[in-house]
């Protein structure tokens, strides 16, 4: 007799685990901005509520077009979904079948691997360089006829590393054709560097390029859910295809709008997180720590095996971070006084 069961290879599926909230606690752990919702927005919000007795409009068809006057890409070239990380997993249901080959730096955004597991794919981890920045060439030696995708996570979650320009340029003339580069763009409005690439402008002279963005982070609406991917028409076109029905909701893409609309504001919140990172960085590497530039609203700490002491360290001074045992842990940029606190826990730490 067949009996009810869950799919068996779920039990290897990696786990996500999402920053933890504590009462009273600081949470530094998901790559939040600090700040709530500017009030232009939440009147957007506010209003948007009386409407939830219907259903959201399915294609996001006003936010596309926002998006597309704000980026100059036409609008059957964007794609909304549920948050970024949707996206990623729409993007591997719509070009991958069993066995097909998908392949990411590690580490590197830790969906990627959970997105192209549930989908029966086949997921090739390639290590990062000793500089804990994407390698771009290993990568490449990857590549084989079943490779359909490989993500470029740029700056790459957890390590805030970035690529150049004239380093994605030199992967993009090597990748063939069949395979689809997603630049995963979810920090990009922190990036400060020039050389590094707005990632949309290879989508128009690439057939085979497409970013994701996401309004969680620069944006601060991670607790609505919505992201967006800049891609060819069809892969565009794809993505709408294995969309879940209604899952951005009405609320999500009002306030996305509004957040557009609210861009110059919002962007400025972000540069006071980017000056508070260099002072952390700096601070931090005064202290004796090994910290990579970063680009992103966090740090990392490539602590090997003291990464779960460090978190526990942490977490005693009511400090949430992000670890990853064995490997190192991520700390959020937040406000200057939770960043005052989070550098008097590490100096401690450092003299443990
Ligand atoms: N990509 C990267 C690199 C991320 O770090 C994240 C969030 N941690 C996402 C995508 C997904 O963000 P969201 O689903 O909130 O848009």
């Amino acid at each position: 007799m067949p009996s009810l069961a869950p799919r068996p290879d779920l039990d290897s599926l990696p786990k996500y685990v999402p920053g933890r909230t504590i009462e009273g606690a600081v949470k530094l752990a998901s790559n939040e901005v600090p700040g709530g919702p500017l009030p232009s927005v939440q009147a957007a919000i506010t209003a948007a509520v009386t409407g939830v007795n219907r259903y959201p409009d399915n294609g996001s068809q006003a936010l596309r077009e926002r998006l597309s006057r704000r980026l100059d890409v036409p609008a059957e070239r964007l794609a909304i979904g549920c948050g970024s990380v949707s996206l990623c997993q729409q993007m591997i249901q719509a070009l991958c079948g069993p066995g097909d080959e998908v392949l990411f730096g590690w580490r590197s955004f830790e969906a990627y691997p959970i997105v192209v597991q549930v989908a029966l794919a086949t997921g090739v981890k390639v290590p990062l360089t000793p500089e804990h920045g994407l390698d771009l060439d290993a990568m490449l030696a990857r590549i084989t006829d079943r490779t359909k995708l490989v993500f470029v996570c740029n700056p790459n979650n957890p390590t805030g590393t970035v690529l150049h320009r004239d380093e994605i340029e030199r992967f993009l003339e090597a990748v063939p054709p069949h395979v689809l580069v997603v630049l995963d763009e979810a920090y990009k409005e922190f990036v400060t560097d020039p050389e590094v690439p707005d990632g949309v402008e290879f989508t128009r002279t690439h057939s085979n390029v497409a970013v994701l963005r996401t309004f969680s982070k620069a944006y601060g609406l991670a607790g609505l859910r919505v992201g967006y991917a800049v891609a060819p028409e069809p892969i565009a076109q794809a993505l709408q295809q294995v969309y879940v029905a209604f899952s951005v909701n009405s609320i999500a893409q009002v306030a996305a709008i509004a957040s557009l609309d609210a861009e110059d504001e919002l962007l400025a919140r972000c540069r006071e997180i980017i000056s508070e990172r260099t002072r952390v960085r700096d601070a931090l590497l005064e202290m004796g720590y090994e910290i990579p530039p970063t680009q992103a609203n966090f740090v990392w700490f490539p602590l090997g095996e003291r990464t779960a002491a460090f978190a526990e360290h942490m977490l005693d001074r009511k400090l949430i971070v992000r670890p990853f045992p064995g490997e190192g842990a991520r700390v959020t940029i937040g406000t200057p006084e939770e960043n005052d606190l989070m550098l008097a826990a590490a100096k401690e730490f450092q003299a443990i």
